[in-house]
């Protein structure tokens, strides 16, 4: 892991800065990361969710990370995704770590316990 993440860095310094600002490769790290960890790491993601506290208030921010999901509606009145019941696990388990409430800035109904 820690060295598809360094050789990511590596790409990103060589070619994606010209594309993405620093924030954003950074919310493109994280989200692969949770791609890996959920597929590849379901105890190392277990041992997180333990501890995780707080709802999901459907805000909808972790559905615009790098681009707006095109499965995400929304209108003035309310947020909503259109698979809900079908969306992938990634989308499921939002936030993993606290590490990932960097990419929504924090504003998320779950926080994380220090143990
Ligand atoms: S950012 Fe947090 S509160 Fe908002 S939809 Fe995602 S998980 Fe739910």
């Amino acid at each position: 892991m820690k060295i598809l993440l360094q050789f990511m860095d590596i790409i990103f310094e060589r070619f994606l800065k010209v594309y993405y600002d620093k924030k954003t490769y950074e919310t493109i790290k994280r989200k692969v990361k949770r791609h890996i960890d959920v597929y590849l790491f379901p105890n190392r993601v277990k041992e997180q969710l333990y501890k995780r506290q707080g709802n999901c208030l459907q805000c909808g921010r972790c559905c615009k990370l790098v681009f707006k999901c095109p499965m995400l509606q929304e209108d003035i009145f309310n947020t909503r995704c259109r698979i809900y019941g079908f969306r992938s696990k990634v989308c499921r388990l939002f936030p993993i770590s606290e590490e990932d409430l960097k990419d929504v800035d924090y504003q998320c109904g779950y926080s994380f316990k220090k143990l």
